[in-house]
């Protein structure tokens, strides 16, 4: 699907959202370098609108990619499991208490503002 150019008004708007920080991961984010997400992905259908859109680092509009805002949560969920199978340093420091897991279910930055509404719906598709 084809996006449209957000004007500079728009592009403030998603930034203000999360206040100067990444939606997901709350990374502090520059103006300069957000990417603009679209929370339902243009490809599922997902509005070209500013409810729909925000703020993201370049690491999490990566790697959230095409997925749902669901479907980015249960990849990150799975990082402990995935890191546990792939990686032998990560078993090893494991074992020797070096790393400290936690399988709580991943809570987004945006989530977490009082204004975590800022998308108009994260119904699944
Ligand atoms: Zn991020």
């Amino acid at each position: 699907m084809k996006r449209r150019k957000l004007t500079k008004i728009e592009r403030w708007e998603i930034y203000d959202k999360c206040h100067g920080y990444c939606a997901y991961c709350g990374s502090p984010l520059e103006y300069k370098d957000m990417q603009v997400d679209h929370v339902i992905p243009l490809y599922n259908g997902g509005k070209d609108e500013i409810d729909n859109i925000l703020p993201a680092c370049r690491s999490c509009n990566h790697y959230k990619s095409t997925l749902s805002l669901d479907g980015f949560r249960r990849m990150i969920d799975k990082i402990p499991s995935t890191l546990y199978r792939d990686n032998a340093t990560y078993r090893v420091g494991l074992r020797f208490g070096k790393i400290m897991e936690n399988r709580w279910k991943t809570v987004f930055y945006f989530e977490t503002l009082e204004e975590g509404q800022c998308i108009e719906s994260t119904t699944e598709k």
